[in-house]
């Protein structure tokens, strides 16, 4: 089997990755991998949080992935961001698609209010004065109207609000039906994550169920492994895709210039 793109890697401008652009290239060859794709944490236009590059290194970043892919002639590298949905934020993500040739925008809810990310360790203590169904239901509010906004090719780790394994008593079903049924209008990929493994919840982003109705609803897909150290690269891939064939899935796809390309599984 060859595998599949890995379009979900950081690098150390993001200040918690470790590793350049050509070590993870490098473990992209080792592991068996033909396509990678970098997607770091977008910058903000002025200072929101210490976890992602400063607007003044984004041509650095560019530039970094460039000479990756100098570097590795004989694998494929896109260049992407992981860009933070937040309602209001529209302009600016539109002003960062026109700044260099990306190849696709992944975008993701890690903040359900200025200061609360739902994966943030550090702020756990809010898991516990918040009813989670209500912390969720926020979520996915916000993760809907990233995927109506156009503005993203790839829906990033679409239930990530699991990461610390924290549930909400009531069923969810409703919720990912509303976030999908809307995906599905407007043709978004979703990242099948591997990173949800390595977290307290051990299961890849989103679950077997959310993945089964994405394909009822014929969402395309991307994997990626979230690295954030070279190691990582393509981690629990195998896994990635049998469950995805399981759940319904004959294609993932890849992306150019912000152009879809259908591929085989
Ligand atoms: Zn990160
Ligand atoms: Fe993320
Ligand atoms: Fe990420
Ligand atoms: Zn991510």
């Amino acid at each position: 089997m060859s595998m599949p793109a890995d379009y979900h890697i950081h690098t150390p401008l993001c200040l918690h990755a470790k590793g350049e652009p050509a070590e993870y290239a490098a473990r992209a060859l080792e592991v068996g991998l033909t396509e990678i794709g970098f997607s770091d944490h977008s910058p903000m236009r002025a200072q929101f949080d210490n976890w992602r590059m400063r607007f003044d290194q984004l041509d650095e970043y560019v530039e970094k992935v460039a000479r990756a892919r100098r570097d590795y002639p004989n694998l494929i590298i896109r260049l992407g961001l992981e860009v933070d949905y937040l309602p209001g934020g529209e302009d600016w993500v539109r002003e960062l698609a026109a700044m260099h040739p990306w190849d696709y925008f992944i975008g993701s809810v890690h903040y359900i209010s200025d200061s609360f990310a739902v994966d943030d360790p550090k702020e756990l203590g809010k898991w516990k004065e918040r009813d989670p169904f209500d912390i969720w239901n926020v979520y996915f509010d916000r993760l809907t109207l990233a995927a109506e906004s156009r503005l993203f090719d790839i829906i990033g780790h679409a239930d990530l609000p699991k990461k610390f394994n924290i549930y909400p008593q009531r069923d969810c079903g409703p919720m990912f039906e509303r976030f999908l049924d809307r995906a599905a209008r407007t043709g978004v990929a979703l990242d099948v994550n591997t990173a949800g493994l390595r977290k307290d919840c051990a299961e890849i982003y989103p679950s077997a169920r959310f993945l089964r109705m994405a394909a009822e609803r014929k969402i395309p897909i991307t994997f990626g492994s979230d690295a954030h150290d070279p190691s990582e690269v393509g981690l629990a891939f195998d896994r990635a895709v049998d469950i995805a064939r399981e759940m319904g899935y004959t294609h993932y796809c890849r992306f150019a210039a912000r152009k879809r390309l259908d591929t085989r599984l």
